[in-house]
């Protein structure tokens, strides 16, 4: 299987004066300047026993959040929401959803 490329994360510094604001876009293509689950309250938590791979939740993540490691699935946990559809989706309970602290 051949590994999905992740996007390169590139924390954002805004500009401090307004001759440093960029014309046109402020990254390349495939870069992103920040995660987006600052405000996750739970996350998911795979149990890879359980998990057979079948990358429903993969496909159903609204986020790319969900990411092929061989046979199985991680999380990457900057652009994971919260949102819980991929602990929906996986009929197999291989995936709860945590409080963020836990
Ligand atoms: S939906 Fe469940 S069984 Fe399928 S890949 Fe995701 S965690 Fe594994
Ligand atoms: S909780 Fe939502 S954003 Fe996070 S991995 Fe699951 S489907 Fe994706």
């Amino acid at each position: 299987m051949i590994p999905m490329p992740r996007p390169i994360f590139q924390k954002y510094v805004a500009p401090i004066r307004a001759e440093d604001y960029p014309i046109g876009t402020v990254a390349e293509s495939g870069v992103l300047l920040s995660g987006s689950a600052d405000w996750r309250r739970e996350r998911p938590v795979f149990n890879a026993d359980l998990c057979t791979g079948c990358l429903k939740c993969y496909l159903a993540c609204p986020d790319g959040a969900v990411v092929r490691e061989g046979k199985k699935v991680v999380l990457d946990e900057r652009f994971c929401k919260g949102c819980g559809i991929c602990a929906v989706e996986c009929r197999l309970k291989a995936i709860r959803m945590a409080a963020e602290r836990e």
